[in-house]
């Protein structure tokens, strides 16, 4: 099978720095996959190699199957790949028309093309006589976005384009650009730091740590299979507790938890995702004491202190809740885990 990219054992180190390490990974055609990882893990200076802006120092990159760096090299300007930065990078002083126009090759900069480029990305085509900063800072990303698209990339590779939006303008203008992408079956590579943007927007996420490809799958399965601790922390909100394991059974502090049989035997940690926890008030399953509650709007954060046994280090943990609640610090309720946990050898 030809990949759209495929990236094969990248290193790259800057003055000794090593700062990517055995990457490898590879994206199928008119895919979008979501690359996350805390700050400074490499996930720009991935999208740099990808692009051209930089050479690896080992390993290879290939866009349809030609290999473009690594045994070979193509600059990028002849790599047709797309690539809108955090800020967009416009040009101040230019016109959005000629913004635009310079994505194009000089004989298809006309008017005509110009205005298709801002309609595909809901802009009105009135706007090309504007500057860029007298559009908001969503339809200047939506330009940038143009631009780009304007060279009729077969790779788009989006690095925080949204992360200077504020929460409204963010989901709105995500969804634009998703669409966009997708009506013109561009593959897609997003750069975010934005966890829950990953999940929604991609058909595959790839979580990186200090360098490395921690794990590459599907949002569910990044989700609900995370590798190991630091990913599953790192993707979402996670109660992780020591625990034994016997087959597809975890004994913690939880009680008996129901765990995908992944050959971890014996001393483990098990983690759940918060809205896993149910709590009641009839004092069903583990019983334990509310220690306080955290109001989110939409939801709360109860903390629990689970009862133990004598001489036992008490565990706490922290359950998502939708909606109002009555509970208080104090109340005694009953705890349950719904579905499985995954467990991770000690
Ligand atoms: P963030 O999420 O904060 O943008 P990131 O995961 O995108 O981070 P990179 O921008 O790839 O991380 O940077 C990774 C590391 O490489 C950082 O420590 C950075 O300082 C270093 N780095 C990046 N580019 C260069 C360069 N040209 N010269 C020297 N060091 C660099």
């Amino acid at each position: 099978m030809t990949y759209a990219l495929d990236v094969d054992g990248v290193d790259k180190s800057f003055g000794g720095a090593t700062i990517l390490r055995g990457v490898a990974f590879a994206v199928e055609s008119g895919s979008t996959t979501a690359i996350v990882g805390p700050s400074g893990c490499g996930k720009t200076t991935l999208l740099r190699l990808i692009a051209g802006f930089e050479k690896p120092d080992a390993g290879t990159i290939a866009l349809a199957g030609r290999v473009v760096a690594g045994g070979g090299w193509v600059p990028a300007h002849r790599r047709s790949v797309g690539y809108v930065a955090q800020d967009g990078a416009l040009f101040p002083h230019a016109t959005v028309g000629a913004n635009v126009g310079f994505g194009l090759p000089r004989r298809a900069r006309t008017p005509a093309r110009i205005a298709e480029l801002l309609e595909m990305v809901s802009l009105d085509p009135s706007y090309a006589a504007r500057r860029p900063d007298q559009l908001s800072g969503g339809q200047q990303q939506r330009v940038a976005l143009a631009r780009a698209l304007a060279r009729e990339p077969e790779l788009m590779l989006l690095d925080e384009p949204f992360s200077a939006l504020d929460a409204g303008l963010r989901a709105h203008t995500r969804r634009i650009v998703a669409d966009v992408l997708a009506k013109a079956a561009i593959t897609t590579i997003l750069v975010t730091h934005d966890q829950p943007e990953a999940l929604s927007f991609a058909d595959r996420v790839a979580v990186m740590s200090a360098g490395r490809l921690a794990q590459i799958g599907t949002p569910r399965e990044i989700y609900s299979t995370p590798i190991d601790v630091p990913t599953a922390q790192f993707i979402g909100d996670a109660v992780v507790l020591s625990a034994h394991v016997d087959g597809s059974r975890a004994r913690c502090a939880l009680g008996d938890v129901a765990v995908a049989a992944n050959g971890v035997h014996g001393n483990a940690r098990i983690m759940v995702r918060p809205e896993q926890i149910e709590v009641s008030t009839e004092g069903a399953g583990v019983s334990g004491t509310v220690v306080d509650v955290e109001y989110l709007g939409s939801e709360m954060l109860l903390g629990i202190r689970l009862d133990t046994a004598d001489g036992d280090v008490p565990e706490r943990v922290t359950v998502r809740r939708f909606g109002a609640t009555t509970l208080t610090p104090g109340d005694r309720v009953g705890i349950r885990v719904l579905g499985r946990g995954v467990a991770y050898q000690a």
